[in-house]
């Protein structure tokens, strides 16, 4: 059966944990959307490997890693990926598959994101700056240029031109000659030609033959291009509609879908936050939880766990279960709260609201619960956690109106505790 694997939240919820962990039950894993401001940070065995294009499936060997249509990818970021992990001693380069229709992340893209970012101001969204959101501008304006067009020297001079006199002209006193970008681009596709594929038809054949695919989402639901907190988002679907679109499959494909979500909430950026926790117990959450960027080292902005912003994605998403992250960051905390509603004024909001203005107003409704004193770090067995770190979960999955499938309890491959088998024959 295929699963998708996605973040219930802001993104950084230990997707790459996840995926990296339930890969051995798949023979492909393939994701769908982002770029390499996705940053999934996997330990094995004390050994730190931080993914930002490749999947996070790239740790176990033998496992195809398909990169989709939906994909911007930024050619220097991917060889720069590759070189590093095969520097670790991770085999690479017959297991990487590109899908001839995604975009590509020119250096001028880099700049106009930066550009972009400057020009907003005190209304800055807040990106990476490395460019994906230009990419993708580029891509749906129509004059973007994918990997396909890398095979086809004359057109890709053409538009590598276009592109480069139309962003001179945005950008005050720019004289970027287009000449360098594209022979730049030229010896790129040297590099790139062995991996392009035809994703479809290559997932397809795959479950023809009774293979199954493990889709890999990056960022979070509550930063989709459509259903995110607009304009705080990021410039794709990372909920579960971007599997179709991002690699060419139907939605039949999807046979189970798992919703990453810690146990607390975070984000980075800019944006509205209800469950934010500015004080020290923000700062305490930050600490233990290490929560700065992986690809940035920006720090996460943190707060409790939010069930309004996780129902909305367990209903766009259709979560089949949660994976629940980073139970062992709150260990040691006397009282835990969580947030079951939301209220404006005198009135009750029961849905996760469009306006970003109208979600800034919003006030958490809390419940406490009790905390727990014996440590949950690097558990493996649901009968070791302490009884109130059973009850919160407990409480999280029907607060969520979701099982949890997984619980996960440091950042080691195998700390963790499988709840459900989740129709994958896990075994404990
Ligand atoms: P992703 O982009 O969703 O994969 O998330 P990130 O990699 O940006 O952030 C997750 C971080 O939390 C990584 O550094 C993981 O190693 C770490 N992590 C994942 N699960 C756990 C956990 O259960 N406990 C702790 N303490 N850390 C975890």
């Amino acid at each position: 059966m295929n699963v998708a694997i996605l973040g219930a939240q802001w993104g950084d919820e230990g997707k790459g944990k996840i995926v990296d962990l339930l890969t051995p039950h798949f023979s492909l894993v393939a994701r769908y959307q982002g770029g390499h401001n996705a940053g999934h940070t996997v330990y094995v065995h004390r050994a730190k490997f931080i993914l930002r294009l490749i999947p996070a499936g790239i740790l176990h060997p033998g496992i195809t890693c398909v990169i989709g249509n939906g994909v911007v990818i930024d050619p220097q970021a991917l060889f720069a990926e590759v070189d590093e992990l095969a520097r670790n001693g991770v085999d690479i380069d017959d297991r990487i598959v590109i899908s001839d229709k995604a975009h590509l992340i020119l250096p001028y893209h880099r700049d106009l994101d930066l550009l972009s970012e400057a020009r907003r101001g005190e209304r800055k969204i807040g990106t990476t700056s490395r460019g994906i959101g230009p990419a993708y501008e580029d891509k749906i304006a129509r004059r973007g240029i994918r990997v396909c067009d890398l095979a086809d020297p004359a057109g890709l001079e053409q538009n590598v031109r276009d592109n480069v006199t139309a962003r001179n002209r945005l950008v005050q006193d720019s004289t970027m000659d287009w000449k360098p970008v594209l022979d730049q681009m030229l010896k790129h596709a040297e590099r790139m030609k062995p991996w392009i594929r035809d994703v479809s038809v290559l997932l397809t054949d795959a479950m023809r033959d009774g293979k199954s695919i493990l889709f890999e989402g990056a960022q979070g639901t509550l930063l989709d291009i459509d259903h995110g907190t607009y304009p705080y988002v990021t410039s794709s679907n990372a909920s579960i509609g971007g599997v179709c679109t991002g690699l060419g499959v139907p939605p039949k494909a999807i046979g189970r879908v798992l919703g990453v979500v810690k146990a607390y909430t975070t984000r980075v950026g800019e944006g509205p936050f209800p469950t934010e926790l500015s004080g020290a117990m923000g700062a305490r959450l930050r600490e233990s939880g290490s929560e700065y960027g992986a690809v940035t080292g920006r720090p996460r902005r943190c707060g409790w766990y939010d069930a309004v912003a996780v129902r909305y994605a367990a209903r766009l998403n259709g979560l089949d279960g949660l994976a629940l992250t980073k139970l062992d960051v709150l260990d040691g905390l006397e009282t835990i709260r969580i947030c079951t509603g939301y209220r404006a004024g005198s009135r009750t909001i029961a849905n996760f609201p469009a306006d970003t203005g109208q979600l800034a107003q919003c006030e958490p409704i809390y419940e406490s619960i009790s905390g727990w004193d014996a440590p949950t770090k690097g558990l493996r067995r649901f009968d070791q956690l302490p009884a109130a770190a059973r009850k919160y979960i407990a409480r999280l999955e029907e607060v969520s109106g979701v099982p949890a499938a997984i619980v996960s309890t440091g950042s080691e491959r195998d700390d963790v505790l499988r709840i459900a088998d989740f129709g994958l024959r896990i075994a404990d």
